[in-house]
């Protein structure tokens, strides 16, 4: 057993394994064995949604509240795989079918009241600690759903406790209207541009990022980008009044289900016997019916234009014309999932389209591509380069956010000192695209430079541990 440093609360809207819409959901999950690991107990906080009521019906209550936003509220505490969780249960708001966000009408009215009752509860857990004597050192509040903690926990005395907001993604910033600050249970001498006032109303983002004693984000990269115009989607002005309290640490990927060593969906390999990834090739040329002389790459992704997939077809001529081919895996915009069948119907036996969601196929994918494009426009952190960078897949990146930070992309320098272990291009326009697809063609043909950057891309470390090691640093600095 390690020996324990302290208490984490954290508190999220989602968590794998028990509720996902994003990869938010993957981050808090991974963080409490990851950070068991370092010493730090984390307990998390999740609304007890209709689908989570079940299995918790007979776990003990360790927290209640007589009127918690319009009910009763209290939080139940069980065992999920190794996570430590605590469910908020409060029927009125959070038992009902539908999505954490949304029913069939589109997102539910009262989202800044459920969101405000999670975070409600959890200053009062931070503050006062639940009844089984567990008391946190730190609260950990994930995105806007749990941006009120801070801010209550602030408000209503924080005692010794200190608070860190992670920012997954800063386009969602739960609006409220200025009408709602009473209802929210907010101190009306808080209403000004320097606390919670934006925009003339209210955003449960603002509230934690000018609130918590700490703010993070993905990667080091994207935590400059928000503090600029083009990212910061009208909190960039607050986020650099705090630069010194902002920090990016990059999320890990789960390395037990992406390797190539032990992957049950491929055909094993490592990076002393990648003859065999020519095997994945073959097959997944074989499945897509495609018959590439060149370089063969893939794309797993949200097809939208944040991914930068509208770049993708005026790009591919040259690089087909260059011996290229390319798999595209993906769902979203219905205009980029045409564009996508249409190369693979003007490119036969070159391009193969799947438009879908399979987690199996895209660990084909992995194994039998030679590159992963991610042209994104901006990249928070970003999983699938790092999947490549595992599978010897050399990732062919813009340089935003995570991506810029976890591939180191071959220039001169970089070479001549061994350690490059894809293509990083910038700006994310159709010309870098197209440039670095010549570049990606270049390199493929030099068969020596290939593998020696196909071994540096598969020994990079994309696992928790560093990122880990980040967080208990963070936790350690605040709470010591
Ligand atoms: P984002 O969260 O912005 O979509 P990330 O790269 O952080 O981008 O995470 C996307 C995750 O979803 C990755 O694990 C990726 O492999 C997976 N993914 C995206 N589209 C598909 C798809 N069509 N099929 C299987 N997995 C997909």
């Amino acid at each position: 057993m390690t020996e324990i440093r302290g208490r984490v609360l954290s508190v999220a809207s989602e968590c794998v394994p028990l509720i996902k819409t994003g990869g938010l959901a993957d981050v808090v999950g991974a963080l409490p064995a990851a950070l068991a690991g370092q010493g730090w107990d984390m307990r998390v906080l999740l609304p007890a949604y209709r689908s989570l009521r079940g299995p918790a019906a007979d776990w003990p209550q360790l927290w209640a509240a007589a009127d918690l936003f319009g009910g009763p509220g209290r939080v139940l505490a069980g065992q999920v795989a190794e996570i430590s969780v605590l469910l908020l249960d409060a029927p009125h708001l959070f038992d009902r079918d539908g999505g954490p966000y949304a029913g069939p009408g589109g997102d539910w009215p009262d989202n800044p009241q459920r969101f405000a009752a999670l975070g409600w509860a959890a200053a009062d857990i931070a503050r006062l600690g639940l009844s089984d004597g567990w008391h946190p050192d730190v609260l950990h509040a994930h995105d806007w759903q749990a941006g009120l903690a801070p801010a209550y926990l602030r408000y209503r005395g924080a005692g010794r406790v200190r608070s860190v907001l992670t920012v997954h993604n800063i386009a969602f910033q739960g609006w409220a209207s200025a009408g709602l600050l009473g209802a929210l249970r907010l101190p009306a001498e808080q209403f000004h541009s320097g606390a919670l006032e934006y925009y003339g109303g209210l955003s449960a983002l603002k509230a934690g990022l000018v609130t918590a004693d700490a703010i993070t984000t993905v990667s080091p990269t994207y935590a400059a980008e928000l503090m600029r115009p083009e990212f910061g989607m009208g909190l960039q002005g607050v986020i650099a009044a705090r630069a010194g309290q902002m920090t990016g640490i990059l999320n890990g990927v789960d390395t037990d289900v992406w390797s190539p060593e032990t992957d049950t969906g491929i055909i094993p390999y490592s990076a002393r016997t990648l003859k065999r990834k020519a095997l994945n090739r073959a097959a997944l040329q074989a499945e897509f019916g495609l018959t590439v002389p060149g370089p063969l790459a893939i794309i797993v992704s949200r097809l939208t234009d944040q991914k930068g997939i509208d770049l993708i077809p005026g790009a591919m001529p040259a690089f087909i014309e260059a011996g290229g081919g390319l798999v595209v895996l993906g769902t979203g915009d219905p205009a980029l999932e045409a564009a996508m069948r249409g190369l693979a119907a003007r490119f036969p036996g070159r391009v193969g389209t799947r438009i879908g969601y399979d987690e199996a196929m895209s660990h084909r994918l992995f194994a039998g591509g030679d590159a992963v494009l991610v042209p994104s426009r901006f990249e928070p952190c970003g999983l699938t380069q790092m999947y490549g960078l595992r599978y010897g897949t050399l990732p062919v990146v813009a340089a935003t956010g995570g991506l810029a930070d976890t591939v180191i992309g071959a220039t001169p320098a970089t070479l001549a000192a061994g350690v490059a272990t894809g293509i990083v291009f910038a700006p994310a326009d159709a010309l870098g695209l197209a440039l670095a697809l010549r570049r990606l063609t270049g390199l493929y043909a030099d068969r020596e430079t290939w593998v020696r950057l196909q071994r540096n891309a598969m020994k990079h470390p994309v696992g928790w541990a560093a990122p880990a090691a980040a967080y208990a640093r963070l936790y350690e600095g605040l709470a010591g």
